[in-house]
């Protein structure tokens, strides 16, 4: 039900907790993160209150300078920590706000070449299919490329891959999804209170907009992939 991610210069983790605690008023069953540790993809995930999550750092810290955040709605699959968000292989993480409405077909297509969900989410379809994009030689922005094509349904998306320290991708269909500016970092999150704390300055992506961010800024391209330009705002919500 939340989305929020960092690409920076120093370590993410805390800061993506903090993030996704702004957006507890909408409601969440479970929370999770994901971070680049040594370029390999790590993660926590936990059922119920952030404070669990939180817990779960302290004991369990995850490194990196890159990450991603989610605060869980469960529509597929039982509000557990097996279901909870980020999703991943060892190649990707993907975090993931609405319902991907086909990911059944997405599922069997994906089963005829030995890609199998480990959980119950429609959200794991995405997962998949962009890692057997990887596995077939696409970098990341071409794997989402054909991957978007692919889903039907409403979401906000965002992704993290091994190896990139420097890269998060995201996507907007029909759930708000906003990119934050910083002077050496960039943010992404489900709205601006979310934001608040790293930065006032935002982008908001429109419906069928996908975004590469790194820590130097962002390239926007539209349900064609043609690059646009989009307004950037002064962010009114308090930190
Ligand atoms: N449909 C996804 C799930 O059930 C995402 C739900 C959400 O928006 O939090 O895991």
């Amino acid at each position: 039900c939340g989305i929020v991610g960092i690409v920076g210069d120093a370590p993410v983790a805390g800061r993506l907790v903090d993030a996704l605690k702004r957006l507890e008023y909408r409601g969440y069953d479970s929370a999770g993160v994901a971070t680049l540790e040594d370029g390999a993809i790590a993660r926590r995930r936990a059922e119920g209150k952030l404070g669990n999550l939180a817990t779960k750092l302290g004991m369990e810290p995850l490194a990196g300078n890159v990450g991603i955040g989610h605060t869980r709605w469960a529509t597929h699959g039982a509000p557990t920590e097996n279901n909870a968000h980020p999703h991943a292989t060892d190649r990707v993480a993907v975090v993931h706000n609405g319902i991907i409405e086909n990911f059944r077909e997405l599922l069997a297509d994906l089963a005829k070449d030995g890609y199998l969900p480990k959980t119950q989410t429609d959200t794991e379809s995405v997962a998949l299919w962009v890692t057997r994009e990887l596995d077939r030689g696409s970098e990341p922005e071409l794997a989402v490329a054909r991957m978007l094509k692919e889903l039907k349904g409403a979401f906000a998306l965002a992704f993290l891959f091994k190896g990139e320290n420097g890269l998060l991708i995201a996507a907007r269909h029909g759930a708000p999804l906003a990119i934050g500016y910083g002077a050496t970092e960039m943010y992404l999150g489900s709205d601006a209170m979310a934001l608040a704390p790293f930065t006032s300055r935002l982008t908001y992506l429109e419906d069928g907009d996908w975004a590469v961010i790194t820590p130097k800024g962002v390239t926007i391209r539209d349900g064609k992939d043609a690059i646009v330009q989009r307004e950037q705002q002064l962010s009114q919500a308090s930190a």
